[in-house]
């Protein structure tokens, strides 16, 4: 077997799937979204998102691009530096990352927002159960109210929380759709996307598109914040200055065309 070929990923816990397998990653990740929709914290639609991000993986050579430690590094500036701060989830974040997002919105004090474009009572409860299992703190979760709208979206996917989203300075929004990363850009939001799709709308209106992995982008944004934590707000401004999002897509769409996944 080549070391980009999969062994089938029959297993029934995440532990079971061996460490050392040279495609470790994407079995992890498939197993975790197929575990959320047996959870009925992630839509069947969400196995289709896996599925694509899963093969502009592969090309990136399954590694964090220099570009993408770039986006990730401007992303934890803008999130020390916002007033309010808000990280968005979806049935795919809860799944992938419940506990690195978690601790990511404690290091930079940002609030978690269930926001769903598949959105039903049933699942927004039971993403919520399944933050609170990964250390969210009990009635810190918003999304439950829903209680404001986005401009230029039809009524089920517009909905945010007056005092989440639609009051936020900085969003991070990993995984998501196109329109409704317009509508937050059209509204004046400082926009973080995770996306592993450059040419994908979401990261080209995003004021920093972190084209990575979520499962190694959360914990490294994290990271970076941890390091920043003592910055100035001028030496923030600075790193938040010198990102280029422009630069960052065209180096990932290159890398992805090139298809040169073992250097
Ligand atoms: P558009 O934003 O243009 O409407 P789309 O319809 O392909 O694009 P969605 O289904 O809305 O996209 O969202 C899925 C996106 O999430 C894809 O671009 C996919 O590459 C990306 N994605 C999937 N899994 C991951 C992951 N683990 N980490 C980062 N990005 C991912």
């Amino acid at each position: 077997m080549s070391d980009h070929e999969t062994a089938p990923p029959e297993v029934d816990h995440e532990d079971e799937i061996p460490a050392d397998h040279p495609r470790y990653t994407d079995l992890l990740t498939r197993h975790r979204i197929e575990a959320g929709v047996e959870k009925g914290i992630t839509h069947l639609q969400g196995m289709h998102a896996e599925g694509r991000g899963s093969a502009f993986d592969y090309l990136l050579g399954e590694q964090t691009l220099p570009t993408a430690d770039e986006a990730e590094r401007a992303a934890a500036a803008h999130l020390l530096l916002a007033d309010h701060p808000v990280l968005s989830i979806n049935g795919n974040v809860a799944a992938l990352v419940p506990g690195e997002i978690v601790i990511l919105a404690e290091t930079v004090e940002a609030d978690l927002e269930i926001n769903l474009f598949n959105r039903t009572p049933e699942r927004i409860e039971a993403i919520a159960d399944h933050l609170r299992e990964h250390g969210a703190d009990a009635g810190e979760i918003k999304g439950l109210e829903a209680d404001a709208r986005l401009p230029n979206l039809e009524h089920e996917r517009a909905k945010v929380d007056a005092d989440g989203i639609y009051a936020a300075d900085v969003v991070m929004v990993p995984l998501e759709d196109g329109d409704r990363a317009e509508a937050l850009d059209e509204l004046g939001k400082t926009e973080i996307v995770i996306d592993l799709n450059p040419l994908s709308r979401s990261p080209q209106v995003a004021d920093v598109p972190i084209v990575d992995n979520i499962v190694r982008a959360v914990p490294n944004v994290t990271d970076h914040a941890r390091e920043l934590a003592d910055a100035d707000p001028a030496d923030l401004e600075a790193v938040v200055e010198s990102f280029d999002p422009d630069d960052a897509l065209a180096e990932a769409e290159e890398r992805i065309r090139r298809g040169a996944v073992d250097d």
